[in-house]
């Protein structure tokens, strides 16, 4: 059994829906296909998705919505048109997409994820129709039907226990299950999503919850590349690598697979593979428990930028007990997520996300550590960037870092902090971002 989820891109138009319907017609072992809204068709198309989020503007503000409805509805319907569907799931489409304006607006905190989520929920219901028209025992199947239970968290929901003991009710389906990815339903059955981008969570969950043999992945691209083909044009691509090696590259700009997604499928120790639509024949990224065999050090450069660093020194600090847990406590009460932490004798710096430093909370921050905590110089450092060297094999080598430095130092890129964890799976290196295009590629030329 195969669980097989398709991304926006490879649903956003009637010709690529054909090619969606030959990977299935091919694998009889791809039963439970989990899909995304219709996706961009060329750069500046819009997203089904981003429309929804502009008509419950609409609604909300208690503006016109005509075009908005009529634009998303089309979009369905064209795609039904090229393939010469029975339009009459169209009228279904429209009818849903108008009910979302009957929702109340007052003291309904899941208002926004019900529009959110009609993109991939009316996406499988004409997935499911085109796929019967086309000779296939197809049935649409919603989230609460699958048995995916989430926790109240509004575009944040998370699977609540029991649900896999439910999921695995559909496994023994006998017509080929179309699953709308992107949301499940809460106990008080209202639809709460998944983070954007989490149809991939829903593809993950599902293959877990049926203990599935392999969850197939489409999307646009031929798998990961060792670097961002944007900043590496002949970055290699990467036939395997593992969970903990994927999971790192996603957390520093590897964005191929929603980072959440990757959980269920690793606990369950169900294989992943990455694969593109468009040429499914290539064998795509594989993501595996273990690297097996391999010999190189290095599977893939990352790097993504908008990290902040606070930098507190204070003499002595290294005897003040308490000093680190009064840091973190500052930033606990103010909701504040770090990142890293290195540290020295008498200083400390905490890397976050820029977006998590509001100017109120910065000036927070240096109000406390100036008044509370006596800090003798604290600075502010913004428009860092991350570099992540990853690749399980490196703690079998010698000199990664060495060489590592010296490809930064020849392009005379200065090392804010450098951090490696205890289970060498990755280097990290801060630099400021200006540097940051020329620190992957220097780093590609030495590793690749
Ligand atoms: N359609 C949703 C989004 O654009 C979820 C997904 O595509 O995975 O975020």
């Amino acid at each position: 059994m195969k669980v097989t989820k398709f991304g926006g891109s490879s649903l956003a138009s009637a010709q690529q829906l054909q090619k969606v319907l030959a990977i299935v017609k091919s694998d009889p072992e791809r039963r439970f296909i989990v899909v995304s809204a219709p996706g961009k068709r060329y750069p500046d198309d819009t997203k089904v998705t981003d429309a929804l989020i502009t008509y419950y503007k609409h609604y909300q503000n208690q503006e016109d919505t005509r075009l908005d409805k009529e634009w998303i509805v089309n979009r369905y319907r064209d795609m039904a048109i090229a393939l010469k569907m029975d339009l009459a799931i169209i009228e279904s489409i429209k009818a849903s997409i108008d009910q979302l304006e009957q929702l109340p607006i007052a003291n309904n905190p899941y208002l926004y994820d019900a529009f959110l989520a009609a993109g991939e929920d009316n996406n499988a219901k004409l997935i499911a129709a085109f796929f019967r028209e086309n000779g296939l025992d197809a049935s649409y199947l919603h989230p609460s039907q699958a048995g995916l239970l989430v926790s109240s968290e509004p575009q944040n929901a998370r699977l609540l226990p029991g649900s896999y003991e439910r999921i695995q009710n559909i496994s023994n389906s006998e017509s080929i299950l179309i699953i709308p990815g992107f949301f499940g339903v809460t106990r008080d059955n209202n639809i709460c999503t998944f983070s954007r981008g989490g149809s991939d969570i829903t593809g993950s969950l599902i293959a877990a919850g049926i203990q599935a043999d392999l969850y197939e992945n489409f999307t646009d691209v031929d798998g990961i590349f060792a670097a961002h083909p944007g900043v590496v044009p002949e970055a290699q691509p990467i036939s395997a690598l593992t969970y903990k090696e994927m999971r790192e590259l996603a957390y520093a700009g590897f964005s191929v697979l929603h980072d959440e997604a990757l959980i269920p499928v690793y606990h369950s120790k169900i294989p992943l593979v990455i694969k593109n639509t468009n040429n499914p024949d290539h064998p795509g990224t594989a993501v595996t428990l273990n690297s097996e065999n391999r010999q190189q050090p290095v599977v893939g450069i990352s790097g993504d930028d908008h990290f902040v660093c606070i930098n507190i020194a204070k003499y002595l600090m290294n005897r003040e007990i308490g000093f680190g847990r009064k840091v973190l406590q500052m930033l606990e009460e103010l909701a504040i997520s770090w990142e890293h932490l290195p540290t020295g004798i008498d200083d400390m710096s905490i890397v976050l996300r820029e977006r998590e430093l509001t100017p109120e909370k910065e000036q927070r921050i240096i109000d406390y550590l100036h008044n509370k905590l006596q800090v003798d110089s604290l600075t502010i450092e913004k428009e860092l960037s991350i570099i992540m060297i990853v690749g399980e094999n490196m703690k079998n080598h010698i000199g990664i870092t060495a060489s590592a430095t010296k490809a930064l130092s020849k392009k005379n890129i200065n090392l804010v902090m450098i951090s490696q964890g205890s289970s060498e799976v990755s280097i990290m290196f801060v630099i400021k971002s200006k540097h940051e295009k020329a620190a992957i590629q220097a780093l590609y030329s030495a590793f690749f």
